[in-house]
This record gives structure tokens, C-alpha cells and sequence, in this order.
């Protein structure tokens, strides 16, 4: 089967020029970096368009399929506006998600909203921006989504999140379907909750049910054993209740290859399997086909971006290791320092020298945990080099944070040699745009004891 592009560690349209720079999306990378500055978040187009064909293209053999981005992934609104463009819908997990979504005019039909502890406030934003699903996660939101529908005299369409009890072996903190995590009904709460909306929650559509394994998914059989599960459950509460359930959820997952050593199965294989494993079980219980939802996050966006950054200092230390300090880490990159996250890394501006020394490419960040790269194969660094770190386009801007009071890095789309801004860098008054210095601080001078 053909590759895909969450299964090759660049974007696409990666080249090195032949003065040795980098070149994405038909810019030089190295020019990108002068332009606008670094840490830069750069995200390849074509890269995220691509993806979002293979997508469909992969599940086109199964009529009633809907693809759903996991914004939580990467959410701006212009990476709504290209979701839109390509016929995708979006998996929202919060308020600011839904928000977001709605003021780039998405279509919030095709929305989502997942989430294990959704406030009432983000219930009823869901509410009004006519978000199309909400996944009822557990017993307390049932009766508060119900509550908040009956007091607006509205019916809202529910699928039912369940933990399937399947183990994928990723990072433990990114694990969602085993028996004790901390998402969904557990199997042996589906009959109560299903008698519950029939019983006393008349203002909640019964839709479906929604499964998601985790992520950075890399084996191909949890898909089936979810989809085998997932239509067994569809078949009892048929049987049991007389009710025929419309929608399955198969959540999002699928890994990407961050290093040379990863190798996730293409989106191809993935859809192979699933509509494999959904057309023998149909049959076995003799069930007509469903709607499918599947919501990939990672793999829509990871692969499409990278991050730039400008090596400053470097440390040899006597008899041991060399590090190079860049100008970003782990407030724009969190990743390494949670989950021990492996990524490669190139010169942008020596891209075609070989590698000449093993260097650590260390952050700026006052944590000895700040390391971006361990042991990275490297031409020889100098001060002013344009380290470009590959697959960064997901749940790194979604996760980063403002520690050490450094601004966020700016985040630009290329495409076709055409570079823009989607997000622009924050500013030092960005930073204390939200303080406040109460009064009477103001008054007591605060002079120090
Ligand atoms: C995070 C998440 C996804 C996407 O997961 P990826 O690994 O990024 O593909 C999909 N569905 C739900 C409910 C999620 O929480």
C-alpha cells in the first residue's frame, strides 16, 4: 500500500537547495527564520492538505463516513478555515475550542464536543453555536446536559463515550482506553446510562457510542478489536433495548514517525482495517451499516510542521557532553520533557554537510529537563545556526505555555513559496496584558521588608 504522510518525518515538500538551505513549502527555510524571527512554528500546507486526502480517500469505499479533525491537536482558526475547505469536521474538547471554531465560521454542525469534565457554561456555548454531537462522558454531565436542554426546551443529539478495556502500548499519559482511564462509561454502565436518557433524560438523543484508544498509536489490530467491540455493544443494546444505534465513534490515534526509528502504519492500513473488521462483524449480527466517525489529531497536523530556532551558547563539558542552547524548548515543545518525546533535528543552513559531532540541543528554559534532542548528529553548530527540529505540528503550540515569561513563538503557513502569519509572536505587553496590580499594592509602594 502507498505511503502516507504521517509515515515520513518532514513535510512533503521538503528539499535542500543547492546553497545547502533547507526549502518547505517552496520557501527557504533559513530566509523564514530572518523574516520572522525565531522559535518560528512553521506548517507546510500541502503537508496538511495531503493528509486530509488520504484520509478520505482511504475510508471512500464506505458510504456514510464522517472525518473529524482533534483541534486539541492544533487549534488556530486558520487551521479551521483549511479543515473546512476540505470537508473535515473538528473533535472540540473545550469552551475555547468551540469558541475558536465558531468565530472562523466554521460549520458547527460538523463539530464534536468530547471532553471528561465539560463545565455547564461550555455546555451551553456548545449549545448555542449549534455544535452538532455532544459525547456525554460520564453520569454527572448526563444530567447536567439534560438539565440545561430541558430549561431551553431543546433536544441535543448525544453519542455515549465508552472505555472499551483495550491496552495500546503508547505513553501511559496518552492512553485512553483501558479499563481504569479516567474517560468514558465504563462497559458495565452502558445499560444504566442508556435507561437513564430513556427513562428521565427526554431531552437527549440517543445517537451513537464513541470509543477513543489513545494516541501514538502504532498497532494496527486495536482498531479492529475496537470495532469489533463496538459493533457488539451496538448489537446487545439492540437486542436489549430495542434501540438502533445510528453513529460509531472510532476516536483518533494513529502514530506518526517523529525518528527514523518509528513506524506507524499508513492511514491506508488503518482504514483497511477498520472497514475489514466492521463489514465481517455487521454481518455476524446482522446489523446495516452505521455512520462511522473517525477523528485523527496528530496525524492530520504532526508531520506538516516544524519549529526553527537560533543556537546560541554551548557548554562543553570536561570529558563529557556537548550542549547548544537554542532560543525555544520546552514552553513551545513540552513534549520531551512529559512524555520523553524523541525528535530529529536538522542545520537548516548546513543542510546538505554531514554530521560532525554528537551534540545535546538543549532549551533556554530553567529546568535541567529543558532538553529538546538527546545525542543529535549534527554538522559543526556555531552561534547564529538555524536548527530545524521536524514533526512539531502537533500538541506542541496546543501545549505551550508561557514559562520564564518568554512570549510564544509566531506560527506561519508556506505554500507554493507563499509565507503567512497565522499566529502572530506575542509581545512583552501581550505578557502583562491580563495583571493586575490591586490598589492598594499600588499605594503601600510594596517596598520590601
Ligand atoms: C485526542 C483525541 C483524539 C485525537 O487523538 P490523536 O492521537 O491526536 O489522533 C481523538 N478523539 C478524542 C476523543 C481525543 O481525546
Amino acid at each position: 500500500m502507498q505511503n502516507t504522510v504521517n509515515q515520513s518525518i518532514m513535510p512533503v515538500t521538503t528539499k535542500i537547495k543547492d546553497n545547502g538551505h533547507l526549502e518547505i513549502g517552496g520557501c527557504d527555510v533559513v530566509e523564514l527564520a530572518e523574516k520572522y524571527g525565531t522559535p518560528l512554528y512553521v506548517f507546510d500546507e500541502e503537508t496538511i492538505r495531503k493528509c486530509c486526502r488520504q484520509y478520505k480517500e482511504a475510508f471512500s469505499s464506505y458510504s456514510n463516513i464522517s472525518t473529524l479533525f482533534a483541534s486539541k491537536a492544533f487549534m488556530t482558526q486558520a487551521i479551521c478555515a483549511i479543515l473546512k475547505d476540505e470537508g473535515f469536521g473538528l473533535d472540540v474538547v473545550s469552551g475555547g475550542e468551540i469558541y475558536t471554531a465558531s468565530s472562523a465560521n466554521f460549520p458547527m454542525e460538523r463539530c464534536y464536543f468530547n471532553g471528561n469534565n465539560k463545565s455547564s457554561e461550555e455546555l451551553e456555548l456548545a449549545i448555542e453555536t449549534g455544535v452538532g454531537r455532544i459525547t456525554v462522558d460520564n453520569f454527572f454531565e448526563m444530567e447536567l446536559l439534560n438539565s440545561i436542554a430541558q430549561s431551553k426546551n431543546i433536544q441535543v443529539d448525544v453519542i455515549l463515550r465508552i472505555t472499551p478495556g483495550i491496552e495500546c502500548h503508547t505513553h501511559e499519559y496518552i492512553q485512553t482506553g483501558h479499563l481504569d482511564s479516567k474517560f468514558g462509561f465504563d462497559m458495565t454502565q452502558v445499560d444504566e446510562a442508556i435507561e437513564l436518557i430513556q427513562e428521565r433524560y427526554h431531552n437527549l438523543n440517543l445517537k451513537g457510542l464513541h470509543g477513543h484508544l489513545g494516541s501514538q498509536i502504532f498497532e494496527t489490530y486495536v482498531y479492529s478489536d475496537l470495532v469489533e467491540i463496538v459493533v457488539a455493544e451496538f448489537a446487545r443494546i439492540r437486542d436489549k433495548f430495542g434501540i438502533v444505534l445510528e453513529e460509531m465513534n472510532l476516536g483518533g490515534g494513529l502514530g506518526v514517525q517523529y525518528i527514523s526509528e518509528d513506524d506507524p502504519p499508513s492511514i491506508y492500513e488503518i482504514a483497511d482495517v477498520i472497514l475489514t473488521a466492521l463489514k465481517q462483524n455487521l454481518a455476524k449480527y446482522d446489523l446495516s451499516e452505521p455512520k462511522i466517525v473517525v477523528e485523527p489529531g496528530r496525524s492530520i497536523v504532526s508531520n506538516a510542521g516544524v519549529t526553527l530556532y537560533t543556537v546560541g551558547s554551548s557548554k562543553q563539558v570536561p570529558e563529557g557532553k556537548k550542549y547548544v542552547a537554542v532560543d525555544g524548548g520546552m514552553a513551545d515543545n513540552p513534549r520531551p520533557a512529559m512524555y520523553q518525546a524523541k525528535y530529529y533535528g536538522i542545520i537548516a543552513n548546513k543542510a546538505n554537510e554531514k554530521p560532525a559531532e554528537t551534540v545535546t540541543i538543549a532549551g533556554r528554559y530553567c529546568e535541567s529537563g529543558d532538553i529538546l534532542i538527546n545525542d543529535a548528529e549534527l554538522p559543526e553548530t556555531e552561534p547564529g545556526d538555524i536548527i530545524c527540529i521536524f514533526c512539531t505540528g502537533a500538541y506542541n503550540y496546543s501545549m505551550s505555555s508561557n514559562y520564564n515569561r518568554v512570549p510564544k513563538p509566531a506560527g506561519i503557513i508556506v505554500q507554493e513559496g507563499q509565507s503567512d502569519v497565522i499566529i502572530k509572536r506575542e509581545t512583552y505587553q501581550d505578557l502583562i496584558s491580563l495583571d493586575v496590580i490591586p490598589e492598594r499594592l499600588k499605594k503601600n509602594n510594596c517596598s520590601v521588608r
